[in-house]
């Protein structure tokens, strides 16, 4: 039997249940366990569009810290580094959430955090990142130049390039969100889940 060497691209193992589980543990009490709420408005408008007697209750990660969930994989990632890993830090191009909420942990647990952004972001969402104390890189036209220059600061300063997406750290950390949810609401039948890259999914 031959083993295949894993092309750079290939999507990680998702987490377990196990890191799951160990995720909650480690950031109980940095993250908001934000409410579960019934909304009957909600009800009536699912009802006109055909879901009749659907009891629908949101989770609500507007009130987490930085407004989205991204904050409890962001803390589960850096809360795992140790003193080197944090001194050479995090580098990530975002200018939205995911640059909050990395900004957010990378303060809360004392490493170092560069966001790279396009030329011209919107002012509030970069100076959001700045006021979380992250140091913001603005470079290129495009996202895709934003992430080449993100790849180089993390090759030259050995800080860690954390994407959105394919970081099963970070997904584990997403659904302690879900965890949450399933205790708040257990008899739930269908989940919808807000689908970028897909780490709540
Ligand atoms: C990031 C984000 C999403 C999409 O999450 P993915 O992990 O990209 O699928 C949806 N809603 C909010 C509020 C977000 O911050």
């Amino acid at each position: 039997m031959t083993t295949t060497p894993q092309p750079a691209h290939e999507v990680p193992a998702p987490p377990t249940m196990r890191d799951v589980l160990a995720a909650a543990r480690r950031i109980e009490g940095l993250v908001v366990r934000t409410p579960a709420l019934a909304h009957p408005e909600l009800d009536r408008a699912a009802a006109s569009a055909g879901a009749a007697g659907a009891s629908l209750v949101v989770k609500h990660e507007n009130l987490q810290h930085t407004g989205a969930f991204k904050v409890r994989g962001a803390l589960n990632l850096l809360l795992g580094f140790d003193d080197d890993e944090r001194r050479r830090g995090i580098v990530a191009y975002s200018t939205g959430n995911h640059a909050q909420a990395l900004a957010h942990a990378a303060r809360r647990t004392g490493t170092a955090c560069t966001i790279v952004m396009p030329d011209h972001p919107n002012p509030l969402k970069e100076r959001a990142v700045r006021d979380l104390g992250a140091d913001v890189v603005l470079h290129g036209a495009t996202f895709d130049d934003a992430r080449a220059r993100a790849g180089e600061v993390a090759a030259a300063t050995g800080a860690r390039l954390v994407g959105a997406a394919n970081e099963p750290v970070l997904v584990a950390g997403v659904a302690t969100a879900t965890l949450e949810l399933l205790e708040q609401a257990p008899d739930l039948e269908v989940l919808v889940v807000p689908v970028g890259g897909g780490s709540g999914a």
